[in-house]
């Protein structure tokens, strides 16, 4: 594992944090002896093994909680950063969520809640992370988790994957209108990865088989290979990218139908 120096001591705030993901990444902050505000929304313990996760590997980790969906909840995020580590350098917006219904049933309520969480919630973690920024005329890294599914379309999961193509224009935009300054935006966008959300589909040997026949790697990914692409993203190793997707899919985004040459 490559442990970028430069890292040590920064500040990241990372949403959802308290598994999956947000806790892989959360571990390889700790691992470049970053501080890490680590949010979650309702499992304390989960957040609380993530920061455990932190600590023991040579970072300074807290856990707060908040609800990115809503602007009192980012601030808090904001607040703590500042309280705790006198401030930021990098804010990973990876809160994210989905369900599955066919578009004609989709719940107003459930469209509205992924979009809340997915798409506005990282509108809320962007714009905070902006702000502080550019009153404190600093350079700034923002990580925003989109998925293959900004650019896959996705039946029985519209709402997630209108979520995400906003996602990718949101960001690009940011990215165009701070480049500037120095403020760097970049997506991250996973395929199939080994996490708490694909739990119960990865437990199904069928559905297992089904998902992997879309990698062109032909295996999940693990989350620690999502983590060590932030790490870079987050590095200065990547300081003249901004605007893209980094897509961490094996493959998945390259049309793995024609694998082998048919069609
Ligand atoms: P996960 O379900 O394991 O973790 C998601 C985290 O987001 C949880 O900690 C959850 O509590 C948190 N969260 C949900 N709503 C929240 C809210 N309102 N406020 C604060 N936190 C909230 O999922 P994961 O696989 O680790 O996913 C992380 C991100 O990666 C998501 O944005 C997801 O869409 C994206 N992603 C995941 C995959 C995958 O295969 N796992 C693929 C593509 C994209």
């Amino acid at each position: 594992m490559k442990v970028y120096s430069e890292l040590k001591g920064r500040t990241a705030v990372i949403t959802g944090g308290s598994k999956g993901i947000g806790t892989a990444i959360s571990e390889r902050f700790g691992k470049e002896n970053m501080n890490v505000v680590v949010n979650y929304h309702s499992d304390a313990k989960g957040a609380e093994e993530a920061v455990a996760l932190i600590e023991k590997n040579g970072g300074k980790g807290v856990a707060i909680q908040a609800d990115v969906s809503s602007e009192e909840g980012v601030q808090q995020l904001v607040d703590a950063a500042i309280d705790n580590f006198g401030g930021f350098d990098i804010w990973i917006n990876n809160a994210g969520m989905e369900n599955r219904h066919e578009t004609h049933e989709l719940p107003l309520k459930d469209w509205q809640r992924v979009i809340d969480v997915n798409l506005t919630g990282v509108f809320l973690g962007t714009k905070a992370a902006l702000d502080y920024f550019v009153k404190n005329d600093k350079r700034g890294n923002i990580i925003n988790m989109s998925s293959v599914h900004e650019q896959i379309p996705w039946p029985t999961f519209a709402h997630y994957a209108a979520s995400k193509g906003g996602v990718k224009l949101f960001t690009e935009t940011v990215a165009m209108e701070y480049a500037a300054r120095n403020i760097r935006v970049n997506n991250i966008g996973p395929g199939a990865i080994n996490t708490p959300i694909n739990a119960e589909k990865f437990a199904d040997p069928e559905q297992l088989a089904t998902t992997t026949s879309m990698v062109p790697m032909q295996r999940i990914g693990d989350p620690e290979e999502v983590a060590s692409v932030a790490a870079w993203l987050a590095s200065d190793e990547s300081s003249y990218v901004t605007g893209i997707t980094l897509f961490v899919d094996g493959g998945m985004t390259l049309y793995p139908a024609f694998q082998g040459g048919r069609g």
